[in-house]
């Protein structure tokens, strides 16, 4: 990082915990290869303090804001303006101080959405089983409709809540999505009728990463071509991931949708085209991959 002088600007990530955080590295390797006279910091917010802490960034002149769990979605009504995909989510992941005016964004989508096209995976007509129906499960919906998906099932441990989200993508907008969007509990997971033909599979939980376990799943009932996709990363493959690579299918970590979804935000902090290949090699190197 260069050094902090009278003159540096400060962009940052808000959340609880936040420790574990790889935004200010990749953020900083961003700066110092720009020569930017802008640094990253991460401030744990405690939920009580969300809203002085946003209120506090056009008085600091702070360029712009991550927000990480569990402020996503309460931040949203904190807001002078949205973009529509935040309207759509319901949750934002950015927040940008436009002169004082505070502009809230969610670049979780595009993120998967520009990880998954890198990787080969095309979803033209094809299904896809979503995990989870938070709002990192909303931003996966929200990317596979863009991918052109034909069916979606979303299956989470409380089934209301997926069947809330199935509700809420029937609509974009004014506009009919037209896409049949499934709800059912983690139990459909190990039924192959329900694998038998999707081109991909996304995780949205952190399930399985205290107790080590994931849910029952048919991994080779899916087809050959089927992509194992889990927004979590780490050093070491997840134990969603775990599974399927022993049966030589084919599963990514989320490290690329963070890379992604972290450049997008640096470019609507700074205004300038994020330099990615700096902040994928600091990031790899961060998970132990360089
Ligand atoms: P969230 O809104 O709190 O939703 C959490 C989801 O996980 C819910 O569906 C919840 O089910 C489920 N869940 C939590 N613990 C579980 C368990 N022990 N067993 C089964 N299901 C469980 O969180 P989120 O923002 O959607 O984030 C979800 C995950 O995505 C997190 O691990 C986050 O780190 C990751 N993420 C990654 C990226 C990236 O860039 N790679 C971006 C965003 C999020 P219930 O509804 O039943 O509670």
């Amino acid at each position: 990082m260069r050094e902090i002088s009278g003159r540096t600007r400060f962009t940052a990530i808000f959340g609880d915990p936040v420790e574990h955080s790889l935004s200010p590295a990749m953020h900083n390797a961003a700066y110092a290869a720009l020569g930017i006279e802008r640094a990253y910091l991460a401030f744990h917010v405690a939920p009580r303090h969300l809203h002085g802490a946003i209120r506090a960034l056009p008085a600091l002149e702070i360029a712009g804001v991550n927000l990480t769990v569990p402020h996503k979605e309460n931040a949203v009504a904190m807001m002078a303006h949205l973009s529509e995909e935040a309207l759509t989510l319901g949750a934002i992941n950015c927040v940008v101080n436009r002169n004082g005016e505070l502009y809230g964004d969610n670049t979780d989508a595009r993120g998967l959405e520009l990880d998954l096209r890198g990787s080969g995976v095309t979803l033209e007509g094809r299904a896809v089983v979503i995990v989870g129906a938070g709002g990192a499960a909303a931003s996966a919906v929200l990317a596979c409709i863009r991918m052109g998906v034909g069916r979606i099932l979303l299956c989470n441990r409380t089934v209301e809540r997926a069947t809330r989200l199935a509700h809420r993508f029937t609509h974009i907008g004014q506009a009919l999505t037209g896409i049949p969007i499934h709800a059912s509990g983690l139990d459909k997971l190990a039924e192959p009728a329900a694998l038998a033909d999707i081109a991909l599979m996304i995780n949205a939980t952190p399930m399985g990463l205290k107790t080590g376990g994931f849910a029952l799943l048919a991994y080779d009932a899916a087809p050959a071509d089927c992509m194992f996709y889990d927004m979590v990363y780490g050093r070491e493959p997840t134990p969603f991931m775990v599974p399927a690579l022993a049966l030589g299918r084919c599963a990514l970590d989320g490290a690329g949708m963070l890379l992604n979804q972290g450049a997008l935000a640096f470019e609507l902090f700074n205004n300038v085209a994020a330099p990615i290949a700096v902040m994928r090699a600091t990031l790899m190197a961060a998970l132990g991959r360089a």
